[in-house]
């Protein structure tokens, strides 16, 4: 059939053209449906039933639905396979449509809220341990404004930075959906798959200005920092398109926080995916810097930490702050044990109050509210008692307080535990509203008066099995067994017969009909009346908000530095020095992911000095594969960040010159998985370091040049050391195999030379994991081969091929001979000492000991000791 689409097709289609290329929930009684390709790809995602309802164009029209009442975890899974939503609710009841268009009118329906990645404020839909970002960009002429914000929370932040420097940020910021004008350059590298387009015009700055002083109700916005112009074209961008996906509705947005440049420890992607900080490289969570970290007890201190990671601060005073706050919940376990034992009782109230003040709270959301502000209460009760509270205790503790009020109001007006739905009411306490009393007093009265007609009932027509019984279709009825009803069915029994069921009879009577209403009445203005304090109790705590959240933040950054100190004191971490001149002076340091890992397999970690200083910046690291080189360079990052970050680091002692800029690169061979050409993608890294490391910086690099062949690997390490020691003059750790870079050290003076320690031992390798001075004096890449397992005819093989190649090597003056002015290889002079006969040993090896007399063996002793003199000169 090609006919006319029914009416509600044409409804259908008008809406699901307003969605924009979302996945249009329609909404249908008590369901959501979803029509044609959507039905297709929803029941593909959520693995549901697709069926079919009439036809449209000849063809049955796909379909599949999901109950409302379940909607949110459907929405999530939707939301996690990368759909955006838009949600069609009906806007009128039937009735109201039957008065407004007679009986076949159709119930009108509206988009009322886009569900999107970026916009989620329900606690089914949001991971507690991980901030949900929406962030705007708005290029402008050659800088970048940058508007993100966690509707979540409310939270929102303002930024610009040079265009080559968005994909540093976006890295930091890791969004989980990113908006863009519509002209934005689509081979724009990194940006993330949830991207959305929106209407350039959207992007202007001076609306982004009057927008931010409507929503905060300011005249300026002076007051709350400096703002560029494209950081108010971005916050445009991101207004209008809250707007847009709440369909006119705003959520909770705190006022703006600029962003300075230069306040934090800056970290491309690169660097941030290979120190593996909130992610570890598979993706998950596990084996990353935070899971090795996180002790948090709440959410919202997982998701400081989290924050902080990622921006590590660059302001002396600030890390001070947060390093003081650590020690002293850290010197005192009673403290810290009290404290974390509160906060754990603590909800999340930065979520809750996001969801009331967006307009999709529940009674469950006031409940957290009260308890988290009560439970911020007793914190601060606690610090209070605690002698010399460090300044930034202080001042967060000076933000738990002055919400008594608000909290004795909803503590009298709600139940202990408020559910999450209103429909059925029953929220609000007894005693609250003595007119709500009354009427659930009338409700109460009356369900037992039809308990008692029960009973009267079953008497009077001798029916023992007759029951009273209440469904959504009939409300309360009569009802029972077939055998029965002719009793109740006599014209003049009393009861009136509504249904006959397949074993059953269901009647009504005057009187159950009575109370019946009067139940319904009750309970209708019951709930008009909770809703209405609802109502209210939301009005006050909105009215509240910012206050609130500021409370919120506070009890978030205690229950870091409680956690903090707690991880420290775990494994005995120190509180790092933080100075002002580049150094990096680490004792006894230790990867805090690698410790973890050798500990649940009860092995033991080597911890390792690194003594970086003005004169002594550049450390040239050799050693065998395998022998814990790159491990070495990543503590050394990860305790920098750390301690920028405010945290103890696992070391015994660390003096931690501050860094404007963390670098940290892979040689390619690591890399393979990505897709462009691997060394392409080494080298346009690794020439990023070489235009932004500044002396303040602080640099890793493991095995560069490695992607490549032999030759232009060691010249471009060999290049990439010179540069970064005579031009950039930054600390730099760097880890390499080509024991040729180590003549540079003759070359450079603030240049030395290390290795990872390796022994030999009865043939077999041992890594002894432990860092000395000097170049390495070897190559172990065959004893590592075996190690892994090469079948041992390939070793020989390739054993029988080095010999070859070093033979030649001695004869031509090896890899580096081009180099002219290099002396011969130290390796190569090592290997012949090695295979040289050697005299003294052969003597040693002949002396039959058990022959000799107590003076021949002491002239022998005499013998080969002039003998060792004599082969020394
Ligand atoms: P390389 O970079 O020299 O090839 P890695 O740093 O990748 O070596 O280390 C290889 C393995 O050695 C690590 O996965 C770890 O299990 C172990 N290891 C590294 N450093 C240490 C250490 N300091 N103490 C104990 N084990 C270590």
């Amino acid at each position: 059939m090609a006919g006319k689409p029914t009416p509600m097709m044409e409804q259908y289609f008008a809406l699901k053209a307003q969605a924009e290329g979302a996945l249009l929930f329609y909404r249908m009684g008590d369901f959501f449906e979803l029509f044609f390709e959507d039905a297709r790809i929803a029941a593909g995602v959520l693995d549901i039933a697709l069926t079919s309802r009439g036809e449209h164009d000849g063809e049955p029209v796909a379909m599949c639905g999901v109950p409302v009442h379940a909607a949110e975890g459907y929405l999530a899974r939707l939301i996690k396979a990368g759909c955006r939503v838009a949600i069609a609710e009906q806007i009128e009841t039937p009735e109201q449509a039957k008065q407004r268009g007679g009986s076949k009118a159709l119930v009108a329906r509206d988009i009322v809220r886009f569900v999107t990645a970026g916009t989620l404020t329900e606690e089914a839909l949001l991971e507690p341990r991980r901030a949900n970002l929406l962030v705007a960009v708005a290029p402008l002429r050659d800088r970048v404004g940058i508007a993100s914000c966690d509707i979540s929370t409310g939270r929102m932040e303002l930024e610009d930075c040079a265009a080559d420097a968005l994909d540093a940020v976006l890295a930091r910021l890791g969004a989980s959906e990113l908006v863009v004008p519509d002209d934005w350059p689509k081979d724009w590298p990194d940006t993330p798959d949830e991207t959305i387009e929106r209407p350039r015009a959207s992007f202007r700055s001076e609306d982004g200005e009057t927008r931010l002083k409507d929503i905060h109700g300011i005249a300026t916005l002076d007051g709350l920092g400096d703002f560029s112009r494209p950081m108010l074209a971005a916050a445009a961008g991101l207004v209008a398109y809250l707007d847009h996906a709440g369909r006119g509705k705003l959520p909770f947005l705190l006022p703006p926080v600029a962003r300075g440049t230069g306040a934090h420890l800056a970290m491309d992607a690169a660097t941030r995916a290979s120190l593996e900080i909130l992610q570890a490289q598979g993706g998950g969570r596990d084996g990353s810097l935070i899971a090795a970290l996180d002790r948090c007890v709440t959410g919202a201190g997982a998701r400081q930490l989290a924050e902080d990671l990622s921006a590590p601060l660059a302001d002396r005073r600030a890390i001070e702050a947060r390093l003081a706050a650590v020690h002293h919940v850290h010197g005192d376990p009673l403290l810290r044990a009290d404290l974390r034992a509160l906060l754990r009782q603590a909800p999340d109230i930065g979520r809750a109050l996001g969801r009331l003040v967006a307009g999709r709270g529940s009674p469950r959301d006031l409940g957290q509210v009260r308890d988290g502000l009560a439970e911020a209460r007793r914190v601060r009760d606690m610090l209070a008692a605690s002698a010399d509270l460090p300044d930034l205790l202080q001042r967060m503790s000076g933000a738990l307080g002055g919400h008594a009020a608000l909290v004795d109001h909803l503590a009298r007006a709600l139940v202990a535990a408020p559910p999450t739905e209103r429909q059925q009411g029953g929220y609000i306490a007894p005693e609250y509203d003595h007119a709500l009393d009354a009427l659930r007093e009338t409700s109460g009265n009356a369900r037992r008066a039809i308990a008692a007609l029960e009973a009267k009932y079953r008497g009077e027509t001798d029916t023992p099995a007759l029951k009273i019984k209440h469904n959504k279709v009939l409300g309360y009825f009569i009802e029972v067994p077939a055998k029965h009803g002719d009793k109740l069915m006599a014209a003049d029994s009393g009861f009136t017969h509504r249904q006959t069921m397949a074993g059953a009879v269901r009647f009504n009577s005057v009187g159950l009909h009575e109370e019946a209403s009067r139940i319904a009445e009750a309970g209708a203005h019951a709930l008009a009346a909770e809703e209405a304090h609802f109502e209210d109790l939301v009005g006050e705590v909105t009215a509240r908000r910012e206050a609130i959240a500021a409370t919120a933040a506070a009890l978030a950054r205690i229950d870091v530095a409680a956690a903090l100190a707690e991880r420290a004191a775990e494994s005995d971490w120190c509180r790092p020095e933080v100075l002002d001149e580049p150094c990096l002076d680490v004792t006894g340091g230790r990867h805090p992911v690698v410790e973890a890992a050798l500990a649940r397999s009860a092995e033991r970690f080597v911890a390792n000095d690194c003594t970086l200083g003005p004169d002594d910046r550049l450390w040239l690291i050799g050693g065998p594969n395998m022998g814990g080189k790159s491990t070495f360079l990543r503590q050394n990052a990860l305790i920098l960040l750390m301690a920028q970050a405010g945290s103890y680091v696992p070391a015994t002692s660390a003096r931690i010159g501050l860094a404007d800029r963390l670098f940290s690169r892979v040689g390619a061979a690591d890399n393979l998985a990505r897709g462009r050409s691997t060394f392409m993608v080494e080298m346009v890294e690794t020439a990023a370091i070489l235009s932004q490391a500044t002396p303040r910086s602080f640099v890793i690099l493991d095995e560069v040049g490695r992607g490549t062949s032999t030759y232009d690997g060691m010249a471009l390490a060999w290049a990439v050391v010179e540069a970064v020691h005579e031009q950039l003059q930054c600390r730099c750790l760097f880890a390499t195999h080509y024991h040729e870079l180590s003549r540079l050290a003759e070359t450079c003076d603030a240049l030395s030379l290390h290795h990872v320690r390796a022994r030999e031992w009865k043939g077999e390798l041992v890594l002894l994991h432990e860092l000395a001075r000097g170049g390495a004096d070897r190559s172990y890449g065959l004893a590592v081969a075996r190690l892994a397992g090469v079948p041992k005819p390939v070793i020989k093989r390739a054993k029988a091929v080095l010999d070859k190649l070093e033979k030649g090597r001695a004869q031509t003056g090896g890899l580096a001979a081009g180099l002219g002015d290099l002396p011969l290889f130290a390796a190569t002079a090592q290997e012949e000492a090695e295979t040289a006969p050697d005299p003294l040993r052969e003597a040693v090896e002949t002396l039959d000991l058990d022959a000799l007399t107590p003076r021949e063996a002491l002239e022998t002793l005499y013998r080969l000791k002039a003998q060792a003199a004599e082969t020394r000169n």
